[in-house]
């Protein structure tokens, strides 16, 4: 069986949502389909519980209206019938449900990670019944099925983990007799279900990871990703105007990427489909013919495939002058931002100097303020200098084989200097996949390109707009360091 998964852009309109229905129904039955909220919904109903909470009533009332706006248009392209009255009549239901939990949300005066996640579920259950009422209406059995029967996860609301074993215990119970039956299973991406039955959400873009949650538990042969470019591609389109298309990729490079911030993949989505060895296809429902990226165990070859970059961090670094302070140490940091739930990207140690360094996201502290009275704390009973430097970015250079010869992380440091790019660390063994440097975020966008250029281009077509976009970036400041 095939899982499809489609993104907010993927279903973003009406006419995105025939489109998506109909690149479904091409793949053979049984297979189950996984929705995120259509484009921009997620981060109104973030806006929304964000007014409720700071008492903006008539701003709340606007965001509801959009979000209700966008849902109606996709809903009035269904043929009239009871088919629509019945999904008519749920999305009502969720709008309502909706309205109830923003009211207790006015009423606490604060936006709790649990109310936010169940608001937040409302994108993804609408589109889920949009899409199941989309295939019946070109004749095909389909029911939506809310993920918070399905994906259970501990009680981390907002970038909840989920149990694996409890997650195939419940497709089997829920969705695998739907399959039976041979219905179009048409499950919410993005959420799950806490143990006490609350909603949980698995992180922003997570409905990538949940195609392949649910891939593993029904033991899929292959998941598919389908997004608005034509594979994982050898940079952000957005920011590598010429970047190329990626045929192939191993699951460890596919996970690399994602996890130094290729956007086009949540982070955690490869990791289920590795343990059972299930292919993911990532496609473009823009252009449903082209063959997109095949990620499976094997690289295919070893050169560098693709560069990202991943902004918004901060660098840590930890003296620890007594060695046998080093341990305590670090279990120390280790654990404060385990409970602050931050995300260490990456952790290096150089016990030679006892200094410990640390790429964390931003997002938890803020600032170095935050993150250096807290490492204060936890590290009262050592002696310690802690360093802190905020608006970092990391840039990754992911393919196997590639990024663990000496050489090539040379020269890309090389490169990197000779653009004007100050590198404030470096580290080639994170993994035999990437080599990976970190710089002032402001300098990450020219790096990027300058090591794209260095690794990847090669098409002709491309040196004229590389060249444009060197010079225009070298005529501002250049800070060397
Ligand atoms: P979806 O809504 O389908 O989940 P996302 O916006 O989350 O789509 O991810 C797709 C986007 O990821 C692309 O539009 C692109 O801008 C971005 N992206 C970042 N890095 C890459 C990459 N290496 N290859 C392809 N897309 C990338
Ligand atoms: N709709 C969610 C988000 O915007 C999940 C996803 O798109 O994967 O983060
Ligand atoms: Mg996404």
């Amino acid at each position: 069986m095939i899982v499809l998964k489609f993104g907010g852009t993927s279903v973003g309109s009406l006419e995105r949502v025939r489109e998506a229905a109909a690149i479904a129904a091409t793949q053979p039955a049984p297979r189950a389909v996984v929705v995120s909220a259509a484009s921009g919904v997620t981060n109104l109903l973030l806006e929304a519980g964000r007014q409720a909470a700071s008492g903006d009533r008539s701003g709340m009332a606007a965001t509801i209206a959009a979000i209700v706006e966008k849902h109606q248009s996709v809903l009035a392209g269904l043929p009239e019938g009871p088919d629509k009255v019945e999904t008519a009549n749920r999305i009502s239901d969720l709008h309502t449900a909706l309205e109830l939990t923003l009211a207790d949300v006015a009423v606490a005066g604060d936006l709790s990670a649990k109310h936010s996640d169940r608001i937040v579920a409302t994108g993804e259950k609408v589109m889920s019944l949009l899409m199941a009422a989309t295939l019946r209406s070109n004749g095909h059995l389909a029911e939506a099925v809310f993920a918070d029967r399905v994906i259970a996860t501990d009680g981390r609301y907002g970038s909840a983990r989920p149990d694996r074993d409890r997650t195939r215990e419940q497709a089997d119970a829920v969705v695998r007799p739907l399959l039976d039956e041979a219905k179009t299973v048409v499950m919410t991406g993005f959420i799950g279900c806490a143990p006490d039955g609350t909603t949980t959400t698995l992180g922003r873009g997570g409905s990538d990871y949940s195609a392949t949650l649910l891939g593993a538990a029904l033991q899929a042969d292959e998941v598919q990703i389908w997004t608005d470019v034509p594979g994982v591609l050898s940079a952000d389109p957005r920011l590598v105007p010429d970047a190329r298309e990626v045929p192939h990729l191993g699951f460890e490079e596919a996970q690399e990427l994602a996890h130094f911030g290729a956007k086009v993949l949540h982070p955690r989505t490869i990791r289920p489909a590795v343990a059972l060895d299930i292919p993911v296809r990532i496609l473009s429902t823009f252009a449903p013919h082209e063959p997109g990226t095949l990620v499976t165990r094997e690289s295919a070859s070893d050169h560098l495939k693709a560069v990202t970059a991943m902004k918004n961090l901060i660098l840590l670094t930890v003296d620890v002058p007594e060695l046998e302070d080093l341990s305590g140490a670090a279990s120390a940091v280790f654990g404060a931002l385990y409970e602050d739930r931050t995300e260490v990207v990456l952790a290096a140690q150089a016990s030679s100097r006892r200094r410990m360094t640390y790429l964390i996201e931003a997002g938890t502290y803020g600032g170095c303020g935050r993150v250096c009275a807290r490492l204060n704390d936890v590290l009262s009973d050592y002696e310690v200098e802690i360093g802190c430097t905020e608006d970092v970015a990391i840039l990754a250079a992911v393919g196997q084989g590639a990024a663990d010869q000496t050489r090539a992380l040379s020269r890309m440091l090389a490169v990197l200097q000779r653009e004007g790019v100050p590198v404030l660390a470096s580290n080639q063994q994170v993994s035999n996949v990437a080599m990976v440097a970190a710089v002032p975020q402001r300098f990450a966008d020219r790096g990027l390109l300058a090591i794209h250029d260095e690794f990847v281009s090669s098409r002709p077509s491309g040196a004229k707009l590389r060249r444009q976009r060197r010079s225009r970036l070298l005529a501002e400041p250049v800070q060397v360091g």
